[in-house]
């Protein structure tokens, strides 16, 4: 098999060849069964040390610890008693969830929600009561169709049997886009953003959450809805996610 030259696709470029090309791998063009095949995924899929709680990358020093944390979770323990990402928010997998997050490409689901289950059989996780996704407003939802988090929360929970409902979390109100801030202002932006339905929220008392995202950046997001789940009662939210940003 001849090895060819590897050039960062550009999103446009990576749409036409999931678009045309469903026997290509979608981030080298080999031909492939499979959306993302084997030697890409030895090349770009390779797990990393983790913090056990936000799932930073680790420096080499903390690895080989158990449960390992980074320094920001050291001084501030998160409220997340585990966070697990399978990827890195780097290439190629950047360009794929951006596809996926505006075509809404099933295949594409199954092979980023892969990489997921691979991680957790990786990290031992133990299944929650409750699989929940990261909820948007309901003007964003009208205007997109769907709530790509939910759709992967969705997916995964009918596989392992967990409890998954679309209304339980809300977003109360729109915040700034949180791309378009720096990092410590991040955690103000979305104060008050989340609730639980008060007619749902009985049904958490007492269970184990974890919360679902495609992409984890600073975590402000995650931690302040897992600080609203578990004001509900749950008694313990942990976060997978798909990526996670690399620290600079
Ligand atoms: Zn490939
Ligand atoms: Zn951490």
């Amino acid at each position: 098999m001849s090895e060819r030259p590897l050039s960062p696709l550009k999103p446009a470029l990576m749409e036409r060849v999931l678009m045309r090309c469903p026997g290509q791998c979608a981030v080298c063009r080999a031909w492939s069964d499979r959306q993302v095949c084997t030697d890409c995924l030895l090349r770009y899929a390779r797990p990393v040390p983790r913090c056990w709680t936000c799932a930073a990358r680790l420096p080499l020093e903390r690895i080989g610890r158990r449960e390992p944390k980074c320094g920001a979770c050291l001084r501030t323990p998160p409220p997340l008693s585990r966070t697990i990402a399978a990827l890195d928010y780097s290439f190629p997998w950047d360009g794929l969830l951006q596809h996926y997050k505006f075509h809404q490409a099933i295949e594409l689901r199954e092979t980023l929600l892969e990489r997921l289950s691979q991680a957790l059989a990786a990290a031992l996780a133990p299944d929650p009561d409750w699989l929940l996704a990261v909820p948007l407003t309901r003007q964003r939802l009208r205007e997109r169709g769907y709530n790509q988090s939910f759709e992967l929360a969705r997916s995964m929970a009918r596989k392992r049997r967990l409890c998954c409902e679309a209304d339980m979390l809300l977003r109360v109100r729109e915040s700034a886009q949180q791309a378009q801030l720096p990092l410590n202002q991040r955690a103000a932006n979305v104060k008050g953003v989340f609730a639980v339905d008060p007619a749902l929220a009985p049904q958490l008392r007492g269970c184990t959450v974890v919360l679902l995202d495609d992409v984890m950046t600073s975590g402000a997001t995650l931690f302040e809805l897992a600080r609203v789940v578990r004001q509900a009662g749950a008694s313990d939210v942990q976060a997978w996610v798909i990526a996670r940003t690399p620290e600079d």
